[in-house]
């Protein structure tokens, strides 16, 4: 009777995930009908415009970068389930008392943050990029003045081999005082 969806999620596959991400097994029932549901076409995968779809990456001013990242490890126009666990794992809130899984360590969610910068991916940040990406978390609250002096300031912060730019080494020292836990909590899940 009808033609009901071919996307079916087989108890392999989700064991599979829950030892890749972390997550849970409702989670991951939860998240793939999101994910199906975010899939137009049913094909199971999901275009970047599949992913603006998704309210809150809509009207986060990194959303741009953040579905951009989705795509960096599929090399691909098009990102399946699977691909699309792992990278949500890097979002993955984290209670202090679990034991840290492997796409969801702090490392991990730094190379992710890094990456967002890194609009170029030489594995650096320019000034440019930097200034770029502020520009798109604070829009126009915060003249240009004030947003070069802040760039000027977080290279010269940042920088220890006097290149002008933040290496990934560079950037974790930076980094070591803010929880990154916290900042990197997405919640897809509500
Ligand atoms: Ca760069
Ligand atoms: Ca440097």
């Amino acid at each position: 009777m009808g033609n009901k969806s071919s996307m079916q999620l087989q108890q392999e596959e989700i064991d599979e995930i829950q030892k890749e991400t972390g997550f849970s097994h409702n989670q991951i029932v939860r998240l793939f009908s999101r994910f199906t549901s975010l899939d137009k076409n049913n094909n199971g995968f999901l275009s970047r415009e599949d992913f603006l779809r998704i309210p809150e990456l809509a009207i986060n001013p990194l959303g741009d970068r953040i579905v951009h990242s989705f795509f960096l490890e599929s090399n691909e126009e098009t990102v399946n389930f699977k691909q699309f666990m792992s990278v949500l794992a890097r979002f993955r809130p984290t209670k202090s008392n679990e034991s840290k899984n492997k796409l969801n360590t702090r490392e991990e969610k730094l190379k992710f943050a890094f990456k967002m910068y890194d609009l170029d991916s030489d594995e650096k940040i320019s000034r440019d990029e930097l200034l770029a990406v502020l520009h798109m978390m604070v829009g126009d609250n915060i003249s240009e003045d004030q947003l070069n002096s802040i760039a000027d300031r977080t290279i010269t912060e940042a920088d220890e081999d006097g290149d002008s730019m933040i290496s990934f080494v560079e950037f974790k020292k930076v980094m070591e005082r803010v929880d990154v836990e916290q900042k990197m909590s997405i919640r897809f899940l509500n």
